[in-house]
């Protein structure tokens, strides 16, 4: 265990999930072994996933499952596939899930998975094996019950599809309730799809209202066009924000007035990046991140806002779609400026998981919500999240980041009291 410990901790983005949960712990004075029962996952899932390519050759990927806790109920989280997928962060990612499921209390606890690859290299056919074979060898470890995998990074509907179709080949019946983020037709959930990035769009707006500006005839800017990044462009831009800069992993794109999303989502559909629009300029993607603006979205990778840029953001509002976009440096900087307000990451992007858990309970009943009941409950769930945070921050003065981990790890904590030590 030590050997594992040390190693994780070299992990940067482990280290930054592990500074912010120990402030939180010394905040609610956790007792040493609730601390420590809190903090480290009961389980770290290692598997080699063996695939025929399609030139015949056969290669081997990692891939990995990190189950944070089972204490609330079944583990609950995304599925990534990118190059830069390692142990340490998809630990980190998980334990973000476990604060964010129980910050929006609900009856989960976190989980993560990584594969290793390439996807953008890789064909479907390559994709489908991937994913199945991960599939079959994590079926010990998964369940409806037991831990809920959904998409993230790199991944989305039609992975889900195979890994449902493949754990329901196995138990011999459909068992849509084993991953959230299904298509329509297997069960999946109205709202799904746009719910993260409409999540971060809502409480955006909520924020400019809580300091007394209108969303409407406000700008944003947004890394990241994914599934994150592209809902909160639509929903914002149907709220009236001017979205201004818009950046993928290809490059940047800047417009003064504001991009016309229609336009540019055709664009998208032809040459699979933002890159090249011929309605807006080009702009360096770092230097776009501190044009003025009223709302910066992160909506990609994590440690977008590091040491090096928060001290030259120039927006009302961060809104951390993106799962630990800003480095603890970064954090303390803009805390030292605080003209910054930040929505962190597990509030602002929690309309993913919450949508996912109607996804599960919808699956589990084998009942379906209208997108108005799922939009109206998500909306009504997010918002009582965000005024919770803005009481517990404000009441004991503590950063909005803070205060929304410090309510789940007290969840968490509390329900681990309760449940006693076994044996
Ligand atoms: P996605 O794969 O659909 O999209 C990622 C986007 O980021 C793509 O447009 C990609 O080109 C872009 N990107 C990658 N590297 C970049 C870089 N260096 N600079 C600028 N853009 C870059 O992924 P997603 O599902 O939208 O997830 C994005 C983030 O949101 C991740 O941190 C994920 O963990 C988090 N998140 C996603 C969900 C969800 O429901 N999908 C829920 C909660 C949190």
């Amino acid at each position: 265990m030590h050997v594992m410990r040390e190693d994780l901790l070299k992990d940067p983005v482990f280290a930054m999930a592990i500074e912010q949960f120990d402030q939180v712990a010394d905040f609610l004075e956790l007792s040493d072994d609730l601390r420590e029962r809190c903090k480290w996952p009961k389980r770290w899932i290692t598997v080699t996933v063996p695939i025929r390519m399609d030139d015949g050759s056969t290669k081997i990927f990692f891939g990995h499952r990190v189950q944070h806790h089972l204490t609330r109920g079944p583990v609950k989280g995304g599925l990534r596939y990118h190059p830069a997928v390692s142990i340490g962060e998809i630990t980190a990612l998980a334990i973000w899930m476990t604060w964010k499921c129980a910050l929006m209390d609900l009856p989960f606890g976190g989980g993560k998975g990584g594969i290793a690859c390439d996807p953008s290299t890789m064909s479907q056919g390559e994709l489908e094996r991937l994913t199945r074979r991960y599939t079959m060898e994590m079926i010990p470890f998964i369940g409806p019950d037991t831990d809920v995998m959904a998409p993230d990074m790199g991944t989305n509907e039609q992975t889900m599809a195979w890994m449902a179709d493949t754990y329901s080949t196995h138990s011999g019946h459909l068992e849509p309730s084993i991953v959230t983020g299904k298509p329509l037709t297997l069960e999946g959930s109205s709202g799904r799809t746009r719910a993260t990035g409409h999540g971060v769009a809502f409480l955006s707006s909520n924020a400019l209202d809580h300091l007394g500006h209108k969303a409407n005839g406000g700008s944003a800017i947004i890394q990241g066009f994914g599934n994150v990044g592209s809902h909160a462009a639509h929903t914002l831009d149907s709220y009236g924000v001017s979205i201004k800069g818009i950046s993928d992993v290809h490059g940047a794109i800047w417009n003064d007035k504001q991009i016309h999303l229609a336009h540019l989502r055709k664009h998208v559909a032809k040459t699979g990046s933002v890159a090249g629009f011929p309605e807006a300029e080009p702009i360096d993607p770092e230097e776009m991140l501190t044009q003025p603006c009223d709302i910066l979205a992160p909506c990609a990778l994590d440690r977008a806002i590091t040491g090096e840029n928060a001290g030259r953001l120039q927006c009302r509002i961060l809104a951390e779609g993106a799962n630990g976009p800003t480095t603890p440096e970064a954090d303390r900087i803009l805390n030292e400026r605080g003209d910054v307000f930040i929505i962190p990451d597990v509030l602002c992007n929690a309309g993913g998981v919450t949508v996912s858990y109607f996804e599960w309970v919808q699956n589990m009943q084998r009942f379906r919500w209208t997108e108005r009941e799922v939009m109206s409950r998500l909306e009504t769930m997010l918002q009582k999240a965000q005024s919770e945070v803005l009481r517990f921050a404000k009441r004991h003065k503590l950063t909005q980041r803070t205060a929304a981990q410090a309510i789940g790890v007290r969840n968490v904590a509390n329900a681990k009291a309760a449940r006693g030590l076994f044996p």
